[in-house]
């Protein structure tokens, strides 16, 4: 009987640089491709994540058909699923790529002891990381690093540059295919009237790292500042769903010889994933509790009617509102904005970081266990390398600097779209004519601010400096 291998594809929706496919088909085997969508382990995707996945499932299904084969997806726990499948099928391994979260590791570790047992060979791979989140340690102290820089020139001294694989034009079958469940349908959510401008799946991940390359890096390390303009690569949701590995972003990246502080800076942001990995590998609790633990005591404000006015994007604040806005509409929120709409949570209002990560991890395309809780408590000043605590982003001050002729929030607050320049972030300074002829009417078309920014700032100040 000829020999089959089931490749388990979980974070890694893709045939290219897929270190588990490239193994299974380097032992000649037939591959028989699996998903399996385990709700019972590891954080179940927001809804915007799922639109995504399952809009990916579909492409990477449409992929292995084109050579030859097909995904078999099942429901269920992975546990129970990969010994009756391997039975079912005869297939002698399963390989999967790692994922990094506590209870996913722990499952995993359970699988590979039972398919073991059971005498099949169980092994898995490095596929998102350029590094193994344990690879790279400080030479003072032999632990993780704490801080960012000295951990991203550790990387670098190691050498980031990895092997390429391009996946075969035919994958050959199993003699039989199993049942599979069928696919789920990726399906938006009402308000989510904005996706346009995104190509789940592979092929979508390649066009988006090339125009990137070819067109918009230049200027990067200032430009991605500015939320009006395509200066970043979009590449988030496709890192996070695994259609495109680090390792062809920094190949690809150093091929276009881009050097210098763009490519450098561009390259530094992986790095804050890396790093970000590293901090959720060993520090499993990271999306549920500070890594600083003084800030475990922080008398946080519980108030409703302010989380649903953020959620909504109707604070008061247009940097703010804009941001939230086309976070609802497009699954996607500018880093920048991101940075100034989570402060604004946090340090204005008062709410706990661990509220506002939960809403970006319903509503973003990108959210990842592990760049999501790190990236909110490096804002809320409580987690490793982080901003301190009196760095309050300034929302009426962010915008004139990073969106000065408003085309941003213009885009998703368009009812003051007859402000401009400081005013436009600003409206309760704006003079009534103008308001007027703009038929703006401050608390009816667009609301007033939901604190005030000097006394909510002195009052977070004062708060977190009794800590
Ligand atoms: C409060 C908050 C929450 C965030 N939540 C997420 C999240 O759930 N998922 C996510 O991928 N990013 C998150 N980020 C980081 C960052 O905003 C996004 O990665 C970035 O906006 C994605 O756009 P891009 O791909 O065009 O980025 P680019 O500027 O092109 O960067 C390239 C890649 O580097 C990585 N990267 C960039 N910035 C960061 C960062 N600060 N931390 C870790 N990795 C980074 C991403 O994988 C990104 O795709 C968050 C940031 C903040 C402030």
């Amino acid at each position: 009987m000829s020999q089959h291998i089931i490749v388990w594809f979980r974070q890694d929706l893709r045939l290219n640089d897929n270190p588990a496919l490239e193994s299974a088909l380097n032992s000649n085997a037939a591959v028989i491709p699996v998903y399996i969508n385990d709700t019972s382990c590891g954080r179940p995707a927001g809804a915007m994540g799922l639109w995504w996945r399952d809009a990916s499932l579909a492409k990477l299904d449409a992929a292995l058909r084109a050579r030859g084969s097909r995904l078999i997806y099942r429901d269920g726990k992975a546990a129970d699923i990969l010994p009756a499948l391997a039975q079912e099928t005869g297939a002698s391994a399963v390989l999967w790529n790692r994922q990094y979260e506590a209870d996913i590791i722990a499952r995993d570790t359970d699988i590979k002891a039972t398919l073991k047992n059971n005498g099949l060979d169980a092994e898995s791979f490095n596929g998102s990381l350029l590094f193994e989140p344990w690879e790279v340690t400080s030479k003072s102290t032999g632990g993780p690093f704490k801080v960012f820089t000295p951990f991203w020139r550790a990387c670098r001294a190691l050498g980031l540059k990895r092997g390429l694989w391009t996946a075969p034009a035919k994958i050959t079958p199993p003699p039989s295919w199993p049942p599979s469940d069928p696919l789920p349908q990726a399906a938006p959510l009402p308000h989510m009237d904005r996706l346009d401008d995104w190509q789940p799946g592979e092929d979508g991940a390649r066009a988006a790292l090339n125009l990137f390359l070819t067109q918009n890096i230049s200027g990067y390390a200032e430009r991605r500042n500015l939320p009006s303009e395509p200066a970043t690569s979009r590449l988030s949701p496709h890192l996070r769903w695994g259609e495109i590995s680090p390792a062809r972003i920094v190949a690809e990246t150093e091929n276009a010889k881009i050097i210098g502080k763009d490519g450098d800076k561009f390259l530094s942001e992986l790095g804050w994933r890396e790093f970000s990995y590293q901090l959720l590998f060993h520090n499993p609790s990271l999306p549920e509790t500070c890594l600083q633990e003084k800030f475990e005591a922080f008398p946080w404000r519980d108030n409703a009617d302010d989380l649903e006015a953020w959620k909504r994007g109707e604070t008061g604040y247009p940097i703010v509102d804009a941001g939230m806005r086309e976070l609802r509409r497009t699954g996607f929120m500018h880093n920048r904005v991101r940075m100034v709409a989570a402060s604004f949570l946090i340090k204005h209002l008062l709410i706990d970081w661990r509220v506002g990560e939960k809403w970006f991890w319903e509503c973003l395309v990108d959210a990842d266990p592990a760049n999501n809780s790190a990236s909110w408590q490096w804002v809320a000043g409580c987690g490793a390398d982080a901003a301190p605590y009196f760095r309050i982003f300034n929302p009426i001050l962010q915008g004139p600097k990073f969106d000065a002729d408003g085309i941003y929030t213009k885009t998703y607050v368009p009812e003051l779209t007859a402000l401009s320049g400081k005013t436009l972030y600003a409206p309760w300074t704006a003079k009534t004519d103008m308001l007027d002829s703009g038929q703006i009417a401050l608390g009816d078309t667009y609301p007033t601010p939901i604190v005030n920014h000097e006394a909510a700032r002195a009052r977070a100040l004062e708060r977190f400096k009794s800590l």
